[in-house]
């Protein structure tokens, strides 16, 4: 039997190098080892997007071909869309009656969120209560295993607690998932900030070669490096950490070239983005071949509900019946 992954991702269109690195690639891998759930988190989106829901569908796409360009397998592992498993707010309405108010309130990442976003937007129920949704999106397909970054482990710890007092009040109904912490190298965005649609650093995985060199070229260097024949500090250099990743075979080489200013900025940085441009040359042929079938993400959607479906209400059934709702 293989372990069950869960993974969701909220459809906010392009993925760029950031979630590659971050979580995709993990996700990627574990499709040849486990049996893996990979869902678009639309409800999510709503929780600090509800204003504007234009976006939802075209997002929900191209996040789609994102992932099968990438290697995400439908023949390997199971794709669908939050909204389409109608099991899940009925769970979320059992686990909130068990879940107070001060625990969601202490979430770190809520209090973060709540300092870096519009606090007049995010001031509600469906956004204080988003670990509580993350929690039924686990527990409804009993997922033992969720890849996730050291900052989600604190929603992950939120899941956990819940199937933890379900399980104590009611009876043994759900697995206490374990995390997968990625081992994915930091991808820093072009202001040296964590790559993030929020911030506007990012660098697109479908980008084409000019857009790529002319981001690279933004990107934040060695503060202190003013003129070329400055000494380099690669190691506070945000193209250095790229470097890295994807130019790892002339890392010593330019690590000397930095600190004897024997090399330029712009030319360390296009050599950068010429490797950038060349690793995502499969992915960028990959998708364009992928966007010319219009049906293909519906088909793959629909074969996922349906098959999801079924897992869900079962797992719905287990928790009513321990819960002893509509018993007579
Ligand atoms: S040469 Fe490269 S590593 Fe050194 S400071 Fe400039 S961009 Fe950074």
């Amino acid at each position: 039997m293989k372990e069950r992954v869960v993974s969701g991702y909220r459809p906010s269109g392009r993925l760029h190098l950031g979630h590659y690195h971050g979580n995709l690639k993990t996700m990627i891998d574990l499709q040849e080892t486990h049996e893996c759930y990979f869902f678009v988190a639309d409800w999510h989106a709503l929780t600090t997007g509800y204003r504007d829901t234009s976006t939802l569908g075209t997002y929900t796409t191209e996040m789609v071909l994102d992932w099968l360009a990438a290697g995400l397998d439908p023949e390997k592992c199971t794709i669908y869309r939050q909204s389409d498993i109608h099991s899940i707010p009925e769970l979320v309405l059992y686990f909130n009656m068990i879940m107070s108010l001060g625990e969601l309130e202490r979430c770190p990442t809520y209090k973060e969120q709540l300092r870096e976003l519009d606090a007049r937007v995010v001031n509600t129920y469906g956004f204080l209560g988003y670990p509580v949704l993350m929690a039924a999106d686990i527990l409804i397909v009993d997922a033992e295993l969720v890849p996730v970054g050291e900052d989600q482990l604190p929603h992950l710890e939120i899941t956990r607690e819940i199937a933890r007092r379900f399980n104590s009040l009611y009876g043994k109904t759900f697995p206490e998932p374990q995390p997968i912490l990625s081992k994915a190298p930091k991808i820093p965005g072009t202001d040296g900030r964590k790559m993030s649609k929020s911030y506007n650093n990012y660098v697109q995985l479908d980008d084409a070669t000019e857009d790529i060199r002319l981001k690279v070229r933004k990107m934040i260097t060695d503060p202190a490096r003013k003129r070329r024949n400055d000494k380099g500090h690669p190691e506070v250099c945000t193209v250095f950490e790229l470097y890295k990743v994807y130019v790892p075979d002339r890392l010593a080489d330019l690590e000397k070239e930095c600190r004897g200013a024997l090399t330029g900025c712009t030319d360390c940085k296009d050599e950068l983005a010429k490797r950038i441009a060349e690793d995502l040359l499969p992915f960028r042929e990959r998708r364009e071949s992928l966007a010319r079938d219009p049906d293909a993400v519906r088909e793959i959607l629909e074969a996922g509900a349906s098959k999801v479906n079924p897992i869900a209400s079962e797992c719905l059934a287990r928790a009513r019946l321990a819960m002893k709702i509509g018993a007579l």
